[in-house]
């Protein structure tokens, strides 16, 4: 009996979230009275695997292979299940993320596992069942989920739980997988970057705009902010319905639900379709005219102005930050 976490990786380094899923995993590895491993795919150095014991991995599982450098939704999930079952571990945790959200569900079915996606809090146990707290219908409402097999997986929703810094340097140890080639039925020849942008779904940073902007041709300043932040830029339904932006910027109840840990909402309503997908954000600051904006009742930080002087604003005072 033991505990796994899966460790993604963005282009070689671990962000934030991953800390914070290492600590979440190290203390149900305390509650269950067991060790922590990680397991990481892809090419990460060593001294970055290493210091996932600084969070409470005790042993770090590097996959090297070629064949797994890029995401393939069908052979990671072999790797972890196949990880698991060798290191005795009955508990599998992961992040929400993306990459996350089409992992849990494969890993429990080749576990035969109980699967709680985006847990925002600790499991209460009570006896070998886990009753993991998760939120529902769009953040509007929370479910218990009770798992009572033995194998569980439980993906953490992102800026949920506080990263615990406690250990020192994880052992790394290299772990070969035993991949089938029915694990590849996606082959990724080649990825091409669309743009240089920091993709939208897991930035930490996300600078938002929506109707309040007028058109298409606003847009420079938001861009502009976006990139001086290193953030992804995101948008209402209407302003991609109207093809001002591109559909993949489309935030809320039906386009992407993200948590980034600061969310930057400009010239949007907040009507509960939007919230629904940025409510769990850890601070949000919003930027509108109308005091009475129903963004304003979720923000952590509120500027009643228009964005067309104070987003210039902002530009200047984060250049003279950077200067
Ligand atoms: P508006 O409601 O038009 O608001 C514009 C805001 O800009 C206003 O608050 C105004 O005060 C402010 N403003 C105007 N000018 C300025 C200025 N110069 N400076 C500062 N502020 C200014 N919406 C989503 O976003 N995502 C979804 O996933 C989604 N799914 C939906 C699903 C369903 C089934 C339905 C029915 C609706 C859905 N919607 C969704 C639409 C949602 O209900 C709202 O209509 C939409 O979010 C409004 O977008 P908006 O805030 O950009 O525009």
């Amino acid at each position: 009996m033991s505990v796994l976490v899966y460790v993604e990786n963005a282009e070689g380094k671990f962000k934030k979230s991953i800390f914070e899923v290492v600590s979440y995993a190290k203390a149900i590895a305390k509650q269950m009275n067991t060790g922590l491993t990680a397991i990481s795919i892809g090419d990460v150095a060593s001294s970055e695997l290493e210091n996932l014991g600084k969070y409470g991995a005790e042993k770090v599982l590097n996959v090297g292979n070629d064949k797994l450098k890029s995401f393939v939704n069908q052979a990671y999930a072999s790797v972890i299940a196949e990880a698991a079952k060798k290191e005795s571990a009955n508990v599998v945790v992961l992040s929400n993320s993306f990459s996350g959200k089409g992992l849990a569900p494969r890993i429990g079915v080749k576990l035969e596992a109980a699967v709680a996606d985006g847990a925002i809090e600790l499991p209460k146990t009570d006896g070998g069942k886990f009753i993991v707290k998760k939120t529902a219908f769009s953040n509007k409402a929370f479910a218990m989920v009770e798992m009572d097999s033995e194998n569980k997986v439980i993906s953490l929703t992102p800026n949920s739980y506080k990263v615990v810094e406690e250990g020192s340097a994880a052992k790394v140890e290299e772990f070969t997988s035993e991949n089938k080639d029915s694990d590849f039925k996606v082959i990724i020849k080649e990825i091409v970057r669309a743009t240089d942008k920091v993709s939208l779904p897991d930035a930490e940073l996300v600078v938002s705009a929506g109707r309040g902007l007028k058109g298409p041709e606003n847009w420079g300043m938001i861009e502009e902010l976006a990139n001086l932040l290193g953030a992804a830029t995101a948008c209402s339904k209407p302003v991609s319905d109207a093809d001002w932006r591109p559909h993949s910027e489309h935030v809320g109840q039906t386009g992407i639900a993200i948590s980034p840990n600061l969310y930057i909402a400009i010239g949007i309503s907040g009507a509960i379709q939007h919230l629904a997908g940025v409510s769990s954000s850890k601070i949000i600051v919003v930027i509108n005219k109308d005091p009475e904006a129903p963004f304003f009742k979720v923000a952590d930080y509120g500027i009643v102005g228009d964005a067309f002087e104070v987003v210039p604003k902002m530009i200047e005072a984060v250049k003279a930050l950077k200067a």
